[in-house]
């Protein structure tokens, strides 16, 4: 009979193995000694581990794992993914990835990534809040968790209502500790979460597509104009990533043209309503059928092949393949997902002068807003509270001051604008976006100075870089 834990280890591990030859390539634009290459690498602690829950009247194994991949950084930071097909590799590969999505956004954390290998949706919410307080503690007790020591979020299958139990059971079993609430992020707001962490992610992506489109030499170079005004997007995933962008991108001045979800796409060459498209599947259960589309695929990779100018996939890894990326019409691809264009795909459409934004910087607004959220946590105190009937003040005063020295009057909706001081979302907003921003002209000036061929390539060679000097600066690597 087989063990139990053969279903764990029959997969054909190659997730890692792709993030780590990520680092090797990128490797040959550095001068860091192999060992300090080797150890940046490697996964720091693997913790796997297996607990029975009770249901009805018999017992069922669930297994789990939490890796911490680097320890250059502390706490370590990364999502629990609730998914009956989750595996060690997976897990390592996506804490690897986190601790090089850190270093890029310059979040001061080491990756580290959770597993739990159930369907969320074959269990009542009893059982998953069962299953979410016994893995906490299998966590406490081996200390692969706490506000200085390892800290998760949400990831595929978990959310603000998870968050809260882990939270809940961690004060629990450290009672008086004060940065307690700091031991996981995701939190809803009213247990001490943050304001605007729902959305950062695709709000990140729509800032790395706008500052993608508005290099004038890039954009020639692809025979688009700069600016995001009237740019062609299609979309797929209509999920948080998903909708986020598309709402972010029109914001913007886009114009989302296609949406694809797995029951098939649909299109538009004059623009989709988002809302409407979204409510449409939410009151009939499909996106097809929507009756201002003008066309419509039951093939829902179709939707991808259409005419756009960006495409953002934002719901699985391995959807853009050397199956399909010769029928890609898109000039720039926004990764919102993790992994959504294959390495072999990702080459082929770099070669024919492409511009892939990759997704360990496109989708890091989420763990970028995660930090905000620990950084609150910590200092017990929300974003703007101290200052903002302050800086409300000051602004008035400056006008007074500006009105009865020069004679001038100014209008209301003027006094309005500039007499209020910064809300705790305003102030997530424009961190996130500061931090959109500037990364992004920092791979893209890694790319042009070294030379690299994509943006992928340039983002591993800028984070291997700070996580070496890191290594360097801990005195490990003299
Ligand atoms: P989600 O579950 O909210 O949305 C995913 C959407 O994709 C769903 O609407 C689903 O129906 C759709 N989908 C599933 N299979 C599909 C298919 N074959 N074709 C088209 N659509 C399909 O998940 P999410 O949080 O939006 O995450 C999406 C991706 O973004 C994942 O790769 C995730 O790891 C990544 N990501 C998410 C966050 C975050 O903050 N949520 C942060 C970083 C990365």
């Amino acid at each position: 009979m087989a063990h139990a834990n053969d279903i764990l280890l029959t997969q054909a591990p190659h997730f890692y193995d792709d993030v780590c030859s990520f680092v090797d390539q990128a490797a040959q634009y550095t001068n860091h000694d192999k060992g300090l290459l080797n150890q940046i690498k490697a996964c720091n602690s693997v913790y796997r581990f297996q607990f029975p829950i009770r249901r009805g009247n018999s017992f069922e194994i669930i297994h789990a794992w939490r890796v911490e991949h680097s320890h250059h950084m502390s706490p370590t930071k990364g999502g629990i993914r609730y998914s009956e097909m989750v595996n060690e590799d997976e897990v390592m590969a996506l804490a690897a990835l986190m601790t090089y999505k850190c270093a890029i956004v310059n979040v001061p954390f080491g990756g580290a990534k959770g597993g739990i290998k159930i369907n969320p949706k074959d269990y009542t919410v009893a059982e998953l809040e069962n299953i979410t307080r016994r893995y906490t503690v299998e966590l406490i007790k081996k200390n692969f968790i706490g506000p200085g020591i390892d800290v998760p979020a949400p990831d595929y299958g978990s959310g603000e209502r998870e968050m809260s139990w882990i939270a809940d059971t961690y004060l629990t079993m450290n009672p008086g500790q004060l940065d307690a609430l700091g031991c996981v992020t995701g939190k809803p707001i009213a247990l001490h979460g943050i304001a605007g962490r729902r959305e950062a992610t695709g709000r990140g992506v729509a800032y790395a597509v706008r500052e993608c489109v508005s290099v004038a030499e890039d954009m020639k170079a692809l025979g688009l104009t700069p600016g995001l005004a009237g740019k062609k997007v299609i979309v797929q995933g209509l999920g948080n990533v998903g909708y986020h962008t598309a709402k972010f991108l029109i914001e913007f001045g886009a114009i989302i043209v296609g949406f694809c979800e797995y029951e098939g796409a649909i299109y538009n060459p004059d623009g989709l309503d988002l809302d409407e498209v979204f409510n449409h599947r939410k009151s009939t259960g499909s996106i097809l059928g929507y009756a201002k589309a003008k066309k419509e695929f039951k093939n829902s990779s179709e939707g991808l092949e259409q005419d756009c100018d960006v495409l953002v996939p934002a719901a699985l890894e391995n959807q853009i393949t050397e199956a399909n990326i010769a029928n890609i019409k898109a000039k720039i691809i926004a990764e919102g997902a993790n992994g959504p264009t294959t390495p072999a795909a990702a080459a082929e459409f770099i070669k024919q002068g492409g511009i892939i934004i990759p997704d360990m910087y496109a989708n890091a607004g989420g763990v970028t807003v995660s930090y905000f959220e620990w950084l609150k946590n910590l200092s017990h105190v929300a974003f703007g509270r101290m200052g903002r009937r302050y800086d409300e003040n000051s602004n008035i005063n400056i006008m007074n001051l500006i009105e009865s020295t020069t004679g001038t009057t100014l209008s209301l909706e003027q006094r309005l604008l500039v007499a209020k001081g910064a809300t705790e979302l305003e102030l997530v907003n424009s961190g996130l976006e500061d931090t959109m921003i500037r990364s992004y002209h920092e791979i893209r000036e890694i790319k042009m100075t070294k030379g690299i061929d994509s943006l992928r390539t340039a983002a591993f060679v800028g984070a291997v870089d700070k996580i070496a000097i890191s290594y360097m600066n801990m005195g490990i690597w003299p």
